[in-house]
């Protein structure tokens, strides 16, 4: 098997570990290889990397049974992928993708909670409209909204795509990240890049995975607030003026 230098098994997270790893050798095989093409051949790097989002939306039951909605976002792939020696440095170009998939319920919430779209909603009524308040009003201490009768599909959509936004920011980051680290390495062997871009999707995965849970839910339902907020205020007023019907039969 190749060289005594073992490739990272992640991307390591600063410069300092490559530039280590370079520097251990002692640059012996920069001069010991005439010629181009030779695979242990030692080059910087000038690399290029983007990253595209996919992201989808769809009305359906996310997996989990107690769920409004839920995001996901997949490890990226390669979709365009490229090493060319030119000019004494290898020039690494590639484009990874990952699909953010956005789903979130139909109709009703998990608990058969029923979609309030606005503060005109046909399904609002004098005798329901206090409780539906109450479930669009944030708990003190928190920011989520109780939503245990009454629930916002369109609110929930917009919870949904914050979290695809901060999934692709994360995922930007985490490629630039690799990128940078990329360029500051003084000399590589194309083996040891090779494994560098094969570990990339995973390590881009970890930066999102890292950067959001339960922080991430935080700040989603901290963008969120001012929404249900409003629509709570919205339908107060018009409830305690009398503004909506009484429950019809059918209710
Ligand atoms: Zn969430």
């Amino acid at each position: 098997m190749g060289t005594a230098s073992t490739p990272p098994a992640l991307l390591p997270n600063d410069d300092s570990a490559l530039d280590a790893q370079d520097t251990a050798d002692d640059e012996p095989d920069t001069i010991a290889m005439k010629g181009t093409g030779s695979k242990s051949q030692r080059l910087p790097v000038r690399a290029k990397i983007e990253f595209t989002a996919i992201i989808s939306e769809e009305a359906a039951d996310p997996e989990k049974a107690g769920d409004f909605g839920i995001t996901r976002f997949a490890k990226p792939t390669y979709k365009t992928r490229t090493i060319a020696r030119e000019k004494g440095v290898f020039q690494v170009k590639a484009t990874l993708a990952s699909d953010i998939k956005i789903k979130v319920r139909a109709k009703h919430g998990p608990d058969g909670q029923t979609d309030i779209e606005s503060d005109s909603d046909p399904a609002i009524t004098r005798a329901n409209y206090s409780m539906i308040v109450f479930d669009f009003t944030p708990y003190h201490g928190s920011n989520k909204p109780p939503c245990t009768h009454f629930w916002a599909r369109d609110l929930t959509l917009k919870h949904e795509r914050f979290h695809a936004g901060e999934d692709e920011a994360f995922a930007k980051q985490g490629t630039e990240d690799v990128q940078k680290q990329l360029n500051h390495v003084k000399k590589l062997d194309e083996e040891t890049l090779q494994t560098m871009l094969d570990n990339t999707p995973d390590f881009v995965l970890g930066v999102v995975n890292v950067n959001m849970g339960d922080a991430g839910e935080t700040r989603a339902y901290d963008d969120g607030i001012k929404s249900y907020q409003a629509r709570a205020d919205a339908i107060k007023a018009k409830g305690d003026s009398g503004t909506y019907p009484p429950p019809s039969p059918a209710q």
